[in-house]
């Protein structure tokens, strides 16, 4: 059995990009039980590294969970939790930091960037792929779906294990990153050189998964193409409709058939999208008017995480030198 941890984050709206790159790939490997056991985590801890709002804090990471519940997560099969509900992740995060240098941490890129942009530094965006480390160390986890953004915090986690492992004696399963199965990488229609995400300041290249139709045939409508007039996919000389055929493919699981004009796949990507989004959204309706079940469901996630969680915690204890 494969165990497999899939992070969210509860800023700002989930999008295409999440849906087709994170939150597909995790409902396919419910399919396959006996093979791939998956928790999808909510990372509301890793949302107080920056300045932010705490009722929309909470009501993001409801808002998340119902998405994810939306999009087919099934509870019964993967464990969805908020990482906070698991306090073991923090409880790790502090014995992790003692292996880990100041140095390490300090150089990672997105501290680097985040950091230098002017304005306060909270400690915790230092130390926060240290937590990332124990969130996925303390559930034992064998795989972490990573996109290229998140691949140096998964070798500082990697790294973390392995040192621990020699010097404490074997305690961590040391992760793989990996790329999902089928999991394209979504581009931003405004600016196909770069990947459709949450921080864009523009909403105008992304995918909301909640966006009205109106909105969604818009984005694509503006979407970037290019004056070569031919539908085809070339990444490098076409990116813009290279994309849009990558997201046609992705929500309509086939191969695109022969398109004249960039006006016909525009129309077939924004038919594709919506006969994916509208189920999700309507279901997402429903959850949301009852987010006491959203609740329940993620503190039985936790419930059922946290045995394994606080063995690997006791195991963790045992080995740096505390009392039990
Ligand atoms: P985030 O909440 O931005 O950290 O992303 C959650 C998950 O969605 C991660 O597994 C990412 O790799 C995936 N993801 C984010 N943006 C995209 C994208 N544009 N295309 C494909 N996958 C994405």
């Amino acid at each position: 059995m494969t165990r497999r941890l899939t992070g969210f984050q509860p800023t700002g709206h989930l999008h295409l990009g999440n849906l087709i790159g994170a939150m597909r790939p995790l409902v396919g490997a419910q399919e396959r039980p006996g093979t791939t056991h998956s928790i999808a985590m909510i990372a509301d801890l890793h949302a107080l590294t920056v300045e932010h709002d705490p009722t929309r804090l909470r009501a993001n990471t409801l808002q998340v969970a119902a998405v994810l519940l939306a999009a087919g997560v099934d509870p019964r099969r993967t464990a969805l939790i908020a990482q906070s509900q698991v306090p073991e992740h923090t409880e790790l995060h502090y014995l992790l930091e003692c292996a880990t240098g100041y140095g390490e941490a300090a150089r990672m890129i997105q501290f680097k960037e985040k950091s230098s942009a002017g304005g306060p530094v909270r400690l915790s965006l230092l130390t926060y792929p240290v937590l990332m480390g124990s969130d996925i160390l303390v559930h034992d986890s064998d795989q972490v779906p990573v996109g290229d953004d998140q691949s140096q915090h998964l070798e500082l986690a990697r790294a973390i294990a392995t040192r621990f492992n020699a010097r404490y004696g074997d305690t961590f399963t040391v992760p793989e990153g990996i790329r999902p199965e089928n999991a394209a990488r979504i581009m931003d229609l405004a600016d196909p050189a770069r990947k459709m995400s949450k921080s864009t300041p523009s909403a105008a290249g992304r995918i909301g998964l909640l966006d009205p139709p109106e909105t969604i045939r818009r984005v694509i409508a503006r979407a970037v193409t290019d004056t070569a007039g031919v539908v085809r996919a070339d990444p490098a000389g076409q990116p813009g409709v290279t994309n849009l055929l990558a997201i046609l493919r992705a929500c309509s699981d086939r191969e695109p058939g022969e398109l004249s004009s960039y006006g016909a796949l525009k129309r077939e990507v924004t038919d594709a999208v919506e006969a994916l989004l509208a189920p999700i959204r309507a279901r997402y309706a429903e959850l949301a008017a009852d987010p006491g079940h959203v609740g329940r469901i993620l503190t039985e996630g936790a419930a059922r995480v946290r045995p394994r969680a606080a063995a690997t915690v006791r195991r963790t204890r045992a080995a740096i030198g505390l009392l039990d």
